[in-house]
């Protein structure tokens, strides 16, 4: 780990890895093999746009009792219900697999990250508060993922600027971004990428 700004650490192999999301050959691969932790604040911010939701995924079945079909309790934890397909919130239109919360966000123009649980937001990142610390992690399989490579060609933590820039009106997060800002504009690492620092 690297401490890269007061109280903000990064896993040092995120300097050395790219990231791209490339839905159309793995169908979203990660909607399918994980199971999401959300949290109680999350399930209520999910719940409040389920008619928007609907409309990307229209299978999905609003009752009075909204709870129980999307969400589950396991071991003190909330998961989101997924089936074979994946994530209940999965849906597939034409060739391509989509997360209805995200769809309905882009599309209401809604906050990503009020909505989307946070542990998506991230995926293949993972990002937690230890005593106050926020630490930037990796999930322990990426190199299984044909998104993610060793190469320099569009750095990980670059790709993620726009999520992490979703949180500056956090103090750490604010810090996290400044500090790739910084780091990807003096060249310390060569990419090949445009930056916007707006
Ligand atoms: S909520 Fe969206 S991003 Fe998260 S697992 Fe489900 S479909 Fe994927």
């Amino acid at each position: 780990m690297k401490k890269v700004s007061e109280n903000v650490w990064v896993n040092e192999i995120l300097f050395e890895l790219s990231f791209k999301c490339r839905k159309e050959y793995c169908n979203k691969l990660c909607c399918k093999e994980y199971i999401a932790d959300v949290t109680e604040k999350e399930i209520k911010h999910i719940l409040s746009i389920m008619d928007f939701i609907k409309k990307f995924k229209r299978t999905l079945k609003v009752g009075k009792k909204t709870y129980k079909p999307f969400f589950e309790e396991i071991e003190n934890s909330n998961i989101l219900v997924s089936n074979k397909n994946g994530c209940i919130f999965l849906y597939k239109d034409k060739e391509n697999y989509f997360c209805a919360i995200h769809s309905a966000c882009n599309y209401y123009n809604l906050a990503l990250n009020h909505f989307k649980p946070r542990i998506c937001l991230f995926w293949p990142l993972e990002v937690s508060y230890i005593k106050k610390v926020l630490i930037i992690d990796i999930c322990e399989d990426y190199k299984k993922h044909n998104c993610i490579s060793e190469s320099k060609n569009n750095p990980i933590l670059l790709e993620f600027l726009g999520i992490f820039r979703l949180f500056n009106n956090d103090e750490l997060f604010k810090k996290l971004v400044f500090f790739i800002e910084d780091y990807y504009k003096t060249g310390s690492i060569a990419c090949g990428r445009r930056l916007v620092l707006t």
